[in-house]
């Protein structure tokens, strides 16, 4: 997907300079970062893609020869916004995301991108579930939200892992989404850790669960997204269960 601008450079590798317009903040260690391009100028991407920011960070050990520090955020806004908006976790002793936090509105933030192909550009023809844990639900958004205004009568669902019901961030969107589109559904899942048997994943047991242990139905398509292993190791299992490859998409941060 190429980004078009009226200076893009033949090399297709384009630095934007987009200005910090306002954050929101959904948690403590979660914002979101809205960002605004100078006039006339757009970033074309697909829902599900991401930016790589360009961070000047301090001191420069963490890169090569002086450059910046180059990290990924999911755009969590769809193309057709004002504004990108990107959702930052903060990241104990991480550079990047400590950065981001520090940045106050009007502040200068360069990117190149899009890239990716964790994305969703036209809904194929199938039950459409998106898997998020955490701010992993950033990127599906804007999926789901192409899949809902494409039309369609195939369900979607949207499940949400989180530790806890205040973090279950864009609720809001969703559940009115869900009111507005009955083949939305939307689910939280409150995701469990038992010290004595290690983390037990909530989100991964109820998908297998829902859409491999209890039906032969093989024709869904998936999207995961989060932090760690389970968005890779869940794209196995799915694959294992007899879905093809292509139909079972996983974003690991
Ligand atoms: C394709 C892609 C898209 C991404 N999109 C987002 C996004 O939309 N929002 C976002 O917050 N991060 C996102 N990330 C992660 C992001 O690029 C950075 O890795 C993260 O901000 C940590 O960078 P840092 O310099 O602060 O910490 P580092 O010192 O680089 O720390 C890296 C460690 O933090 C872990 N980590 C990465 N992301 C998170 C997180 N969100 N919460 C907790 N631990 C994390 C990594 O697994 C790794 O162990 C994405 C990563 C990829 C590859």
């Amino acid at each position: 997907m190429a980004a078009t601008s009226a200076h893009e450079p033949a090399s297709g590798r384009r630095v934007y300079h987009a200005t910090l317009t306002r954050i929101h903040e959904h948690l403590p260690g979660t914002r979101s970062l809205f960002l605004r391009l100078p006039v006339g100028e757009r970033l074309a991407f697909t829902p599900g893609q991401f930016v790589s920011c360009e961070l000047p960070v301090p001191p420069r050990e963490h890169a090569a020869d002086g450059a910046p520090l180059a990290r990924a955020y999911s755009l969590a806004s769809s193309p057709e916004d004002d504004e990108l908006e990107i959702c930052v976790d903060r990241v104990v002793d991480g550079p990047g995301s400590a950065y981001l936090f520090g940045l106050e509105p009007g502040a200068a933030l360069a990117f190149t991108g899009p890239f990716g192909s964790f994305a969703l550009a036209e809904p194929p023809d199938a039950h459409l579930v998106f898997v998020g844990e955490g701010a992993g639900v950033a990127p599906l958004r804007p999926m789901v939200r192409r899949a809902l205004e494409r039309g369609g009568t195939r369900p979607i669902t949207v499940l949400h892992g989180a530790r806890y019901e205040h973090e279950l961030i864009y609720r809001r969107d969703f559940e009115s989404w869900a009111a507005r589109h009955p083949r939305l559904e939307w689910e939280p899942v409150l995701l469990t850790t038992e010290a004595e048997v290690g983390p037990i994943d909530a989100l991964e047991e109820l998908v297998l669960q829902r859409f491999v242990r209890r039906d032969a139905d093989r024709t869904r398509r998936f999207w995961i997204c989060g932090v760690g292993a389970m968005p890779g190791r869940l794209r196995d299992a799915l694959r294992a269960a007899g879905y093809e490859r292509k139909a079972v998409r996983a974003e690991q941060w």
